[in-house]
């Protein structure tokens, strides 16, 4: 099964992406300067929404009760969407999903596409399997428009050029648009995109869309966008394909109202969004005459089975049910509604940007969901990558418990037998010395004396080995010269007392 998640199969690890990421200072500004601006518009909306709370909690148990039912729900989408004229294909893999998309569109003929909102696009790698048949797709969101243009990877899951800022977008539109003369306003900007994908909006009769939501209970799709490229793409063509992951059902049109409540707010500090699309099947008087949905296992079942033999593991009482106790359940990763609002507070990815988790998944969310979507391959290291400081399980509209699933993540990569050897031994070592006291008494006694030659004013430094790069970002006191219970033996219980 090919499950591709952005390029993450052959990206560096995140320790070595980040490490080279972050000698750029520019990058890190443009970071910082643009998701401190939509922190500050999401709180501003958040605080004035006196339910908050409430919708969050009805967020939560709507996404918990359809994961539960998955297979009912999507089968009464698919019976729904196709008694309205749509066309609903199941794809178990990147590589089927791909397959069947490059097949509509050679039937019909079609050597061009536009393209809006899919992030689950680049998850399956689509473009690269487009232009391998010769098929142009051409992003018609203006931030994956620029992604494009510069041959670049998306770095946020809202705002995926966030590590571009005004002056390097419009040298990139100059150099790609053959324009002579462009200034580096908004309006400028949005102006040279706008007569650039014109053309593109009249003339190209397919399109392929993603969706914010899937509803089972009407067959339809809604999208959410601010920019109306997408109401473009999902109107004017003569096809359209929507690409769907299985986790974006819902059971009822009216959840919609929880929903288009929590992501506009979350995701870019807006009460509503501008463009709400939403559309059951075709009209033969209105909009594209032939409507395909595919819609995407990829990894996501998997998901769920895991979380059931967990479920099984606790109720049998078995090592998993230690492993796992406590745990609101990985499956609950596939709540996410892709807002990005965990990107926007994470003190990690305010850091390295998305780039450094090499996958079109960035972020806390990304450090959860490319693991598990990859069977733990390749993605090793990205569970290390938070603090587990909290602050995106505080922002997350559906309460997803991200610090415990990452916790959970780190425990079944030491199961596997995963972690360094170095690592392995050195917990090993540590549990052998911790089961008794009197093993703690002799390695004290013994590392007072090793630590000599390193310590200064009271720390220790140019420590031997992985304890140099432990070192590089920590102090570590210096040993006391006598242990707790070495002084409380003396004083408390001594001779005397
Ligand atoms: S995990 Fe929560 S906060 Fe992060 S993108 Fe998903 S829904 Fe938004």
């Amino acid at each position: 099964m090919t499950v591709r998640v952005g390029e993450a199969a052959q990206a560096p690890d995140f320790p070595s992406a980040s490490h080279e990421l972050l000698q750029n200072a520019q990058l890190r500004r443009n970071v910082r300067r643009a998701t401190e601006v939509i922190r500050a518009k999401r709180n501003r909306v958040v605080a004035e929404t006196p339910d908050w709370e409430e919708l969050r909690e009805a967020a939560r148990q709507i996404k918990d009760h359809t994961l539960r039912h998955l297979d009912f729900y999507l089968e009464q989408f698919e019976e729904n969407c196709s008694r309205a004229g749509g066309q609903v294909h199941w794809a178990q893999d990147a590589d089927e999903a791909n397959r069947i998309i490059v097949e509509i569109l050679q039937e019909r003929g079609h050597k061009e596409v536009i393209k809006v909102k899919t992030m689950t696009s680049d998850e399956i790698g689509l473009n690269a399997a487009l232009e391998g048949e010769a098929i142009t797709p051409y992003e018609t969101d203006l931030a994956d428009l620029i992604v494009q243009l510069g041959n670049d990877r998306p770095s946020h899951i809202v705002v995926p050029a966030l590590h571009r800022n005004r002056n390097e977008i419009r040298q990139l539109f100059m150099e790609k648009m053959g324009l002579k003369e462009l200034g580096d306003r908004p309006e400028d900007l949005t102006a040279a995109a706008r007569a650039y994908l014109r053309d593109k909006f009249l003339r190209v009769e397919a399109a392929i869309s993603g969706a914010n939501f899937a509803v089972a209970e009407t067959g339809s799709v809604c999208v959410v966008e601010s920019e109306g490229n997408g109401r473009m793409c999902l109107s004017l063509p003569k096809l359209l394909i929507t690409l769907v992951g299985i986790e974006k059902i819902i059971p009822h049109f009216t959840d919609l109202e929880v929903f288009l409540q929590l992501l506009p707010r979350s995701a870019t500090g807006e009460r509503m969004n501008p463009y709400n699309s939403i559309w059951t099947g075709f009209s033969a008087s209105d909009g594209p005459q032939e409507f395909h949905v595919v819609l995407l296992d990829n990894g996501r079942t998997n998901v769920l089975a895991d979380a059931d033999a967990e479920s099984a593991g606790r109720a049998a009482g078995t090592a998993a049910a230690v492993m796992s106790a406590g745990v609101t359940s990985a499956k609950d990763t596939l709540d996410c509604i892709r807002c990005g609002a965990c990107l926007n507070v994470c003190p990690v990815y305010r850091q390295t940007g998305g780039h450094a988790y090499g996958s079109v998944y960035a972020g806390p969310i990304g450090a959860i969901l490319t693991p598990q979507l990859q069977s733990m391959q390749h993605s090793q290291s990205l569970p290390y990558a938070s603090s587990l400081c909290g602050a995106c399980y505080e922002v997350c509209p559906v309460k997803i418990n991200i610090p415990e699933i990452l916790i959970h993540l780190r425990s079944k990569i030491v199961e596997q037998g995963a972690a360094p050897l170095s690592e392995r031994w050195e917990m090993n070592a540590a549990a052998f010395t911790l089961a008794r006291s009197n093993r703690l008494a002799v390695a004290q006694k013994f590392a007072r004396v090793a630590q000599w030659p390193f310590e200064r004013d009271g720390f220790l430094h140019n420590l031997p080995g992985p304890f140099r790069a432990w070192l590089q970002s920590r102090d570590l006191p210096a040993l006391p010269k006598e242990s707790f219970r070495e002084w409380w033996a003396k004083t408390k219980r001594g001779p005397g007392k």
